[in-house]
């Protein structure tokens, strides 16, 4: 290790963590922001302009976090400011419809091709809680198969970890999640198309719906093996249960038309977040009109919500979804491509193993030389490694996700000269493991 190296200053970190702690459980409300297992203090931002966070100790990092994907277009971005402040103006909520939310739905539905029709909700979580719900109450049947390592938010049903044995039903992975509720998931691995059709031969008829991450962005960043997600539509087509793809991540981060754009592929149902909220809490699912209008009140499956379709929410997310043109997705692509290589000949360079995983702006770099096709080879990492190279990283004023689960993201207003000094930094970085 060099020592002549920056060393992030923590002081007021520490202690707003330290007295955060006596009034919010663990100090966080959210568990990652806590840092626990890097074993750092958390960083506490102050404020964000562009493609760079300043935290409350006079830090500055170049930001690849990016509020865990919502800002594909940076921080506080000036359009998007403006606009929020125009509507704030107006009032923030009135539990009443808004030309807004017909606009937004609009835009979703265009871009989106599996969504006629869509409706808001407040967060990812309760996109995909819903989307099962109405998966169960449209075809009557309880189980969900999903897969190991991905994330779909903390509703009960799908905070399930796999049982042993191929093709197995769930065990909760949460201490209060019913062990009733969890043998209605079947969990298997992410990219084998095999065990899957294993998993409907056995339960098929009783399988609803099959809720799926188009790129895996929670163990890492997983693409999908060619022939994953054509095996999906067509065993979900064959035995009549729903297909649902988890856009909550990759909705407009890894295309204008979002995973099912970029892959071809039209799932039944489709759930968002992140980026159509622009940095304001938004979660979205749609799908086919048939299968939306069983919600009441068209239909009869339940869900509400008071602050769903929220003004400020619905115009930070129109106004980014509107700046998101088909050159920002080429930018994203090149820039992505740029840090991906300089990343690549760190690691050669330095002999440290190094598998980089990327699909557009999302980009994972793994201490292993195995391919990453799955939650078992990702975990393939050497974990300690990683959490050395965030202190390094977090030093060398980098800001990324304190896990090895989670990938970068580049964002439009990343300049060129952002990522050659990401790629010195992290040279920098890696010299110091
Ligand atoms: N689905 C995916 C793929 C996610 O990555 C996440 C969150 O990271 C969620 C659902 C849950 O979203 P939220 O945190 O907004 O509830």
């Amino acid at each position: 290790m060099t020592t002549n190296q920056p060393k992030r200053r923590d002081d007021k970190s520490r202690a707003a963590f330290e007295e955060a702690k006596q009034y919010i459980p663990g100090g966080v409300n959210s568990p990652v922001r806590a840092f626990k297992s890097v074993g750092l203090t958390p960083i506490y931002a102050d404020h964000g302009q562009g493609s760079r966070i300043y935290d409350i100790d006079g830090n500055s990092f170049i930001d690849y976090v990016g509020s865990w994907g919502p800002l594909i277009m940076g921080h506080a971005h000036p359009e998007v400011v403006n606009a929020l402040q125009e509507t704030a103006a107006k009032g923030t909520s009135f539990g009443m419809p808004t030309l807004l939310e017909t606009e937004m739905a609009k835009l979703v539905a265009e871009r989106v091709p599996s969504i006629d029709i869509v409706r808001m909700v407040n967060s990812g979580t309760e996109a995909t809680m819903s989307a099962i719900r109405l998966a169960r109450g449209y075809t009557g049947r309880s189980k969900i198969l999903k897969f190991e390592g991905s994330y779909h938010g903390h509703a009960d049903s799908l905070l399930i970890k796999a049982g042993s044995g191929v093709a197995t039903l769930g065990l909760p992975d949460s201490p209060g999640v019913p062990e009733g509720v969890a043998a209605n998931t079947i969990t298997v691995p992410y990219n084998d198309i095999e065990t899957v059709k294993l998993a409907f031969e056995k339960f098929g008829e009783e399988i609803a719906g099959v809720i799926v991450e188009p790129v895996a962005g929670n163990m890492g960043v997983v693409p999908p093996l060619p022939g994953f997600l054509e095996g999906l539509r067509s065993v979900t087509e064959q035995y009549g249960s729903v297909l649902i793809f988890d856009e909550v991540m990759t909705g407009f981060r890894v295309g204008l038309n979002c995973a099912q754009g970029r892959f071809g592929i039209t799932p039944d149902l489709t759930c968002l977040g992140k980026v159509i909220g622009g940095g304001l809490p938004v979660g979205a699912y749609g799908g086919k009109r048939e299968i939306m209008e069983k919600m009441a009140p068209t239909g009869p499956i339940y869900q509400a919500g008071t602050l769903s379709g929220n003004p400020l929410a619905m115009t930070a997310g129109f106004t980014t979804l509107s700046l998101l043109t088909p050159e920002v997705y080429e930018r994203l692509e090149t820039l992505s491509a740029r840090l991906q290589a300089g990343f690549e000949q760190n690691a050669q360079e330095r002999g440290i193993p190094c598998t980089i995983n990327r699909v557009g702006s999302m980009v994972c770099p793994f201490f292993t030389n195995e391919k990453v096709i799955n939650f078992d080879t990702a975990r393939t990492s050497d974990f300690d490694l990683f959490r050395r190279y965030f202190a390094a990283m977090v030093d060398e004023g980098v800001s990324v996700a304190p896990s090895q689960f989670e990938g970068m993201f580049v964002s439009g207003v990343h300049t060129e000269a952002d990522i050659d000094d990401t790629i010195e930094a992290q040279r920098r970085a890696l010299q110091r493991l």
